[in-house]
């Protein structure tokens, strides 16, 4: 019987599989294209201090608009680019183009950092850490106004070449933030033997706040292990008022989300930082509500 139900699946699903494959085969064969035909594009979305509702720095995320396949998500793309080795020639674009725009925000009200995500595989390359410096000298952007966003995995055992160059960052003055916390399985011990600036706590606990009693104490958690350590936290993904507002109490020091900005090109961005009102905006969405 389970044998005969399993079969069934095998058959139902076979044309939906094949699909799948095919999709992935044609995005890696379209993706070893899209640098030289210039179909990528960085976008910036806003992080804002929970504190005084300043605009900090911003997050730039990758966008590929391919001619046949249209607008294609991050989320789609990446991890053909991560598994194809591409990822490594794409991230240097990103990290060049990311490092060229805070650089021209050093007069910009409160210089905002820019924080670029980086795959394992680029963080595996021999001379990463290495390239990251010049560039950025070669920029003349101060390493601080830079941060680099890591997933989980390299916070976990394992990949110990990918933690000796994030040291050497560190150590270098680039700010490291684990991207999308409490997901995955960080070990304590590196959050704090790396030097690691921030945590980046995952939408899945800030979009049920108000709603799920678990999520609001890991979150309440989260902020207070990553003060304890000498970290600060960011929450990703802060769609309302309610969710900023309990972040701001439970002591969260950044935010990011729809409920500020999504992510806008350079020139949008640039333009909202020098109208941006931070007092008006803080007093309005954050403040306590006069009893
Ligand atoms: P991430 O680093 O966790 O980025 C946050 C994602 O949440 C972005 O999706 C952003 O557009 C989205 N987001 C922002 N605010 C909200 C909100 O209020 N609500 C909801 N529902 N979503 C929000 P995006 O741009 O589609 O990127 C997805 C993922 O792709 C990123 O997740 C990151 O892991 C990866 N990625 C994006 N750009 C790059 C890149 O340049 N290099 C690498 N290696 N990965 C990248
Ligand atoms: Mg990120
Ligand atoms: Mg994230
Ligand atoms: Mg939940």
């Amino acid at each position: 019987q389970a044998k005969q139900t399993a079969r069934h699946s095998w058959r139902f699903y076979t044309p939906a599989l094949q699909h799948h494959s095919d999709r992935l085969l044609r995005l890696s064969t379209a993706l070893a294209q899209a640098l030289p035909r210039g179909e990528l594009r960085l976008q910036y979305q806003p992080q804002v201090s929970l504190r005084d509702g300043r605009i900090v720095g911003a997050e730039a995320l990758l966008r590929w608009r391919h001619p046949g396949l249209g607008e294609v998500a991050p989320a789609e793309f990446i991890p053909v680019a991560e598994s194809s080795g591409r990822i490594v020639e794409i991230g240097d674009w990103v990290l060049r183009e990311a490092v060229a725009a805070a650089r021209r925000w050093v007069d910009l009200p409160q210089a905002p950092y820019v924080a670029v995500n980086v795959s394992v595989p680029q963080l595996l390359q021999p001379d990463f850490a290495a390239r990251v410096r010049e560039l950025t000298a070669r920029a003349g952007l101060p390493p601080q106004r830079l941060e680099l966003e890591v997933t989980e995995s390299v916070a976990a055992g394992g990949l110990e070449d990918a933690r000796r160059t994030l040291r050497s960052l560190v150590e270098a003055g680039f700010a490291v933030a684990i991207d999308d916390f409490g997901t995955g399985y960080s070990s304590l011990a590196y959050l704090r033997r790396l030097g690691f600036a921030r945590l980046k706590i995952d939408r899945v606990f800030v979009q049920d706040i108000g709603r799920d009693a678990d999520d609001e104490a890991i979150i309440r958690a989260i902020v207070q292990l990553a003060h304890t350590l000498g970290l600060s936290t960011i929450a990703e993904g802060v769609e309302t008022v309610e969710q900023a507002r309990f972040l701001a109490e439970a002591g969260c020091d950044v935010m990011q989300g729809w409920l500020f900005c999504a992510a806008l090109d350079e020139a949008d961005f640039v333009t909202l930082v020098r109208k941006h009102d931070a007092a008006g905006w803080h007093a309005r969405w954050l403040a306590t509500p006069a009893a």
